[in-house]
């Protein structure tokens, strides 16, 4: 099996997992142009992969998404929810914005868990209906560019676009929880507290190789349910998102602060090293640190923070732990 990690950051996020058969491009975050771009230098063929998987739809998880399926003719796998959203912020002329149809999405995502008596939330913990906020770097734009072009419609323009900007060449749903197949890969897809339709991370398994990787950016915090599918991975892409000092220093204003911080944001630094110091079982092959913020982290800094806690567990000197790029893709990782 081999991961490709063509982009990882704030900026955008983009990495082909593939087994002997099947070829699977996961979040589409970067242009059309640059994740093909990304997939010539990494020595990946776009022809070959089979279909694109969405973890969540924030911009720095599907700029590239539309034009990408399009060009490759490919299915694109999302949660319902994650996909109405999706075609939500493709087509803004709506009476709605997107931050509200968003809020709406939560309480109907929260409804569905309180249901299914599967909330990952903690109890005591603050819940996931917090005022959905604006995410890293990239987020704040698309919704200030939403809001704008729901304001130029206002103007009455009701005409049906000729092309469907969220149209696809095929649209799958998956539901978190719940395994699914790919050729033969399957793909056990879990809930990721971040504020998101409903977001998501994946393990992907090769029955025939034995072997395992994950994807686990973009969450808050740690829940039981993260920890429990972060088992028995042979590869790990892990966020390590942003320094807590750097963070409260830098320039994020303080609301944008606050939501990185928050229980549906992203990992810090200290999260990450304290997963990797408490809960992780220490099976990987290699762990990549991954979702690193530019303005708020330093490699350097995330690297030393993830080495350290595992030296801690002297047992774990074995786990290589290497750093995803925002701009080039990291050398694909076989085993
Ligand atoms: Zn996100
Ligand atoms: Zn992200």
């Amino acid at each position: 099996m081999r991961m490709t990690i063509l982009a990882s950051g704030s900026k955008g996020n983009s990495t082909i997992v593939a087994s002997a058969r099947t070829r699977l491009l996961i979040d589409a975050g970067l242009s059309c142009r640059e994740l093909l771009k990304r997939m010539a230098q990494a020595d990946e063929d776009p022809a070959a992969l089979d279909a694109i998987l969405i973890t969540h739809e924030h911009q720095d998880h599907i700029a590239g998404l539309a034009v990408l399926a399009r060009r490759l003719r490919i299915p694109v796998y999302f949660t319902e929810p994650t996909h109405r959203a999706w075609v939500r912020m493709m087509a803004p002329r709506t009476t709605m914005t997107y931050a509200k149809w968003l809020e709406h999405t939560q309480k109907e995502k929260v409804a569905r868990a309180a249901a299914a008596t599967q909330l990952t939330s903690e109890p005591g913990a603050p819940n996931e209906l917090g005022a959905p906020d604006l995410d890293s770097e990239t987020w704040d734009r698309s919704v200030a560019d939403l809001q704008a072009s729901a304001a130029a419609s206002d103007e009455g323009v009701a005409a049906a676009s000729p092309r469907d900007p969220a149209r696809l060449p095929a649209v799958e749903y998956f539901q978190p929880g719940t395994a699914f197949s790919i050729g033969d890969l399957t793909v056990t897809p879990f809930t990721t507290p971040h504020d998101a339709a409903d977001p998501c991370g994946f393990v992907f398994e090769s029955a025939s190789e034995a072997i395992r990787m994950a994807i686990a950016t973009d969450l808050g915090y740690m829940p039981p349910n993260v920890k429990s599918a972060l088992q028995r991975i042979d590869v790990l892409l892990l966020e390590s998102n942003h320094d807590l000092d750097m963070l409260k220093d830098g320039p994020y204003p303080w609301a944008v602060k606050q939501r990185v911080l928050s229980r549906v944001g992203h990992l810090s630094n200290h999260a990450t090293a304290q997963f990797l110091a408490q809960d992780y079982d220490g099976h990987a092959t290699c762990i990549v640190l991954g979702h690193l913020s530019e303005s708020n982290n330093a490699p350097e800094l995330a690297l030393l923070s993830a080495e350290q806690a595992l030296r801690e567990r002297g047992t774990l000197l074995g786990n290589r732990v290497l750093l995803a790029q925002q701009s080039a893709p990291l050398a694909p990782i076989c085993l």
